[in-house]
């Protein structure tokens, strides 16, 4: 009897730890908790804006194609929005899609701009990237798939979130001139995609 019930106690401490082993919180140990976040406001599996890198060379400086098309990155301290702080929204220099707005830009002195939350919930897209022997959150346009930068946990509140963005990769937009433009020279963009039924 005093076997039987010594086994029995130790099937219940395994089955019991077993349990406890399943119904572990899963704690994310990883350093891409910032894509989970950007993830669950949505994330496109097709963006609506595609062209082929001929298309896109033609509408886009080397600079900007390397960074928006090749998922390059700028130097720091050198790109046109870095400690550039007037009042207007940030669009995609490929296919003007708003992406981040002055209110939400602060200097962590990086030496990329820096916003704590994009434009809206469907601005941005976020994939795992684990070049250079680093795991990171590459961060694209949610319109076009352009690799705007990445994305860090160690930004401040609300958010807590970093979006490290290169300026090559966005068109600065003024407040006053925001309707004045009516996106400007991507009008075109929106042209082509209405005639294709597509909506940009
Ligand atoms: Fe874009």
């Amino acid at each position: 009897m005093r076997n039987f019930l010594i086994m029995l106690g130790t099937t219940l401490f395994l089955t019991t730890a077993c349990q406890a082993q399943h119904m572990e919180p899963t704690k994310d140990t990883t350093p891409h908790t910032a894509t989970q976040h950007v993830q669950q406001q949505g994330s496109p599996a097709v963006y609506p804006v595609t062209k082929s890198d001929a298309e896109w060379r033609a509408l886009l400086s080397p600079m900007e194609f390397h960074i928006l098309r090749e998922k390059g990155t700028e130097r720091a301290f050198t790109g046109k929005y870095y400690g550039f702080d007037e009042a207007g929204s940030y669009h995609c220099a490929g296919c003007g899609a708003e992406l981040f707005s002055s209110d939400s830009k602060f200097d962590c002195g990086s030496g990329w701009p820096s916003f704590w939350t994009p434009a809206n919930d469907a601005a941005v897209h976020s994939e795992r990237d684990e070049r250079y022997g680093m795991v990171r959150d590459e961060v694209l346009c949610a319109r076009c798939g352009g690799h705007l930068g990445h994305v860090f946990d160690d930004g401040p509140r609300p958010t807590g979130l970093r979006y490290c963005i290169n300026s090559a990769s966005l068109r600065f937009i003024p407040a006053e001139d925001l309707e004045k433009e009516g996106y400007g020279e991507y009008s075109r963009l929106f042209e082509e995609a209405n005639q294709g039924n597509k909506k940009l």
